[in-house]
């Protein structure tokens, strides 16, 4: 009887320690929610601000199949992967142009080149010995936002008129640093021709060869660039741009020079991938990427950040191993295949993107677009927009307003159009050295969704297809036409 009551004594008093330390636990549950998960969701609400910072990583002659995430069997792009896994990868996403100067009008104006004045039938891009640039009357995604006093800065590759009153800061950006065009450009040795005539995929040139300025706004700080690198310094100087723009709305538009050729690698990153040089280039870029979302996000200002990847055009195949690959598409740089303009393209914005892959159509020319709806600012609506609002799909994955894409060639030709699936081409470059241009005698019909090579010709199964897509190209001619210059005219008229 004793034992028994000692065993009660002591279950209950067990029981009452224990009742004693769930109301400890329960209390101690209520006084942590502020530092919680609820709560942290609550924080990241009111750190989500109705002028996200954007950051655009432009990378130069990468292809379609460079990056790990894209399928490249022998580049390791960690941080890539990660940013397309963490955001929204897109794999129908087009360049405004296959070649340099007027893709690059084309991301900043939202505008084909034909209408931005960045296209010509003499030269495709331009040149140290050229004295245009992108025209003062065109509105760039900085000068939106400079509507909302943003913070702005270039970085890297700019290639819209290199004398004074063409740099970045005449078009909305408040300062520059950088190549301000092809890093091939001012070649002490002459035309790189020695690059198409060498085998060894890990031949690598020197700096010196290559006289080009690095500017800091309108002056020049170095020259020769030392290429080797000026990966690693674009990186350091957005990061430095990050960090002391933190506390207000800032817009960074990052161009890396590579892996344009030359190529040019840090030592830390030479010999690292086993694609050779092309993609030791390719590794440094992605550990400049990591290192930028990296500084984001210890800033704690990933909420309210949009990050964008993407290359200014295809791969640069006449330079074989030093060139990169569009893996399964047709051709390159230079041509209107879809080599030459589909591009990787990654969205990234924790809380703002929606995870996923697009498989719609998008566009450099929507960035523009999106941007100011993303950031309550006013596109240009005095003049003719080629582009579209894709922030419905980056938020909610709500399909892509893009339908159709034009392609206009190197020098001011229109080449091809896309309308839904279907590709239908009236002119084509050759597809490695696309100095040539082709009139095809009847135009060629592609199913680009279930032919991503371009290899079936279909225009005699589909003439209908093939009278629908001339309609709409009519259509976006008649739009143009008063824009032209006479031979061009000419020619669309015809
Ligand atoms: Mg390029």
């Amino acid at each position: 009887m004793k034992n028994l009551k000692t065993n009660t004594y002591q279950f209950y008093g067990k029981a009452r320690i224990l009742i004693g330390r769930l109301v400890i636990l329960v209390i101690l549950i209520v006084l942590m929610l502020p530092w919680s998960g609820f709560s942290q969701n609550a924080s990241a609400k009111k750190k989500k601000s109705d002028t996200p910072n954007f950051i655009i990583i432009f990378a130069d002659d990468m292809g379609y199949g460079d990056l790990n995430c894209y399928g490249n069997p022998s580049i390791k792009t960690p941080n890539l992967d990660k940013m397309a896994y963490e955001g929204q990868k897109w794999t129908q996403f087009y360049v405004a142009s296959p070649v340099c100067t007027p893709s690059r009008a084309g991301l900043l104006t939202g505008r084909y080149p034909i209408r931005n004045g960045m296209t010509s039938p003499a030269r495709g891009v331009l040149f140290p010995d050229s004295r245009d640039g992108l025209p003062q009357s065109e509105i760039t995604i900085a000068e939106v936002l400079k509507q909302k006093n943003y913070a702005t800065a270039a970085i890297g590759k700019w290639h819209l008129g290199h004398r004074p009153e063409f740099l970045p800061m005449k078009q909305g950006f408040d300062s520059y640093y950088g190549i301000p065009y092809s890093n091939d450009m001012d070649a002490v040795k002459g035309p790189m021709d020695y690059y198409k005539n060498t085998d060894d995929p890990n031949f690598s040139s020197s700096p010196e060869y290559f006289n080009v300025p690095l500017m800091q706004n309108e002056n020049i700080l170095e020259r020769p660039a030392n290429q080797n690198t000026i990966t690693r310094r674009y990186t350091e100087k957005s990061i430095e741009f990050i960090k002391s723009n933190k506390g207000k709305p800032f817009f960074l538009y990052l161009a890396h020079n590579l892996p344009h050729i030359p190529l040019f690698v840090n030592d830390e990153y030479r010999g690292s991938s086993q694609r050779s040089l092309y993609g030791d280039v390719i590794q440094e870029i992605d550990w400049s990427v990591g290192q930028i979302l990296k500084t984001v996000k210890d800033l704690g200002i990933s909420e309210n950040t949009i990050v964008v990847f993407t290359s200014d055009n295809g791969p640069w195949l006449m330079f074989k191993t030093h060139g990169g690959s569009a893996g399964p598409l047709r051709a390159g740089k230079g041509t209107t295949f879809e080599g030459g303009q589909r591009v990787p393209a990654i969205f990234w914005g924790p809380g703002n993107i929606k995870q996923g892959v697009v498989t719609d159509m998008g566009s450099t020319l929507d960035i523009i677009k999106t941007f100011a709806a993303l950031s309550g600012t006013q596109a240009p609506n005095d003049r003719t927009m080629d582009g579209y609002d894709l922030s419905e799909t980056l938020k909610n994955m709500a399909p892509s307003p893009r339908q159709e894409f034009f392609y206009w060639g190197t020098t001011a030709e229109l080449s091809a159009v896309r309308s839904g699936k279907w590709k239908l081409h009236l002119l084509q470059k050759e597809p490695v050295n696309y100095s040539k241009s082709v009139i095809l005698e009847k135009p060629e019909l592609y199913d680009v969704e279930a032919d991503i090579s371009e290899a079936y010709n279909v225009a005699d199964f589909h003439p209908e297809v093939v009278q629908q897509l001339q309609n709409v190209l009519k259509v976006h001619q008649a739009s143009l036409i008063n824009l032209l210059p006479d031979n061009l005219k000419a020619r669309i008229e015809n």
